[in-house]
């Protein structure tokens, strides 16, 4: 299996990281994720939020926009934690393909 990107410590988030990198390292469960299989059937409708996908790539200084993120997400009453992390996760791995050695994980911490 591929290792993928590592994740920064964006201020006691190691904890949290190194569950994330169980989890996205874990076969099964990263095949379920790369595949949508949680999404295609979710309640939620924050998958049409693709900035969500894209969050965690997101250059630290276009940080600014992540209120603007934040008060849409808040309006959502379809909120849903799992598709937060199938989208890190499919992000990790689209970053992998990009060549890309670390990643933060914004959307997992800003986003919950
Ligand atoms: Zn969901």
């Amino acid at each position: 299996m591929n290792v993928l990107p590592g994740l920064y410590n964006m201020g006691n988030t190691c904890f949290a990281n190194s569950v994330l990198q169980c989890l996205s390292h874990t076969r099964v469960f990263r095949e379920y994720c790369r595949l949508g299989k949680h999404s295609k059937n979710c309640f939620s409708d924050i998958a049409k939020y693709k900035f969500v996908q894209s969050v965690d790539s997101f250059p630290v200084e276009k940080l600014e926009r992540l209120p603007a993120i934040q008060a849409v997400l808040s309006k959502t009453t379809k909120f849903c934690s799992f598709c937060i992390i199938e989208s890190h996760i499919r992000g990790l791995l689209d970053e992998k393909k990009n060549g890309q050695m670390q990643v933060r994980p914004i959307g997992i911490y800003l986003l919950f």
